[in-house]
């Protein structure tokens, strides 16, 4: 599993992706594995009122990672030419302990960030895995 985010060919970066790119429309080509990056807490909070299935209290973060221009196949390509993008996600914390705006954190893989079965949907239709953010 990979945690994408998504490139346009002007270099813009979002994540999760779009069908076009929020800042000029052009199509986004190109993803960008944030799973083995380390990005800093933006901001974080503690939700104590969650949807049915989500662990409570809900520790949140918004997360910057900054993105390189390599490619995932390993080419450079200079005609992106935007130094310093970064791109922010919002997930979920392993822990609210000890952390504070600016810390440094990394994703790590989780079977089910919510319970299978206690929501609305069908627990087949959904996909459970994915990303919290572990403070290093
Ligand atoms: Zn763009």
């Amino acid at each position: 599993m990979t945690l994408d985010a998504y490139r346009c060919e002007n270099g813009h970066v979002t994540y999760p992706g779009h069908t076009r790119c929020p800042d000029c429309g052009e199509p986004q080509t190109d993803t960008v594995d944030l799973s083995e990056e380390t990005g800093e807490v933006v901001t974080w909070t503690t939700s104590t009122a969650t949807p049915p299935g989500v662990r409570e209290p809900n520790h949140l973060a918004i997360v910057e990672f900054e993105v390189s221009e390599s490619h995932s196949d390993g080419s450079s390509d200079s005609s992106a030419g935007v130094d310093g993008e970064t791109v922010r996600a919002l997930g979920q914390l392993t822990t609210a302990d000890g952390v504070e705006i600016g810390d440094e954190v990394e994703p790590v893989y989780v079977e089910e960030l919510r319970e299978p079965g206690a929501g609305i949907r069908e627990p087949e239709s959904q996909e459970w895995d994915g990303y919290r953010f572990e403070p290093v």
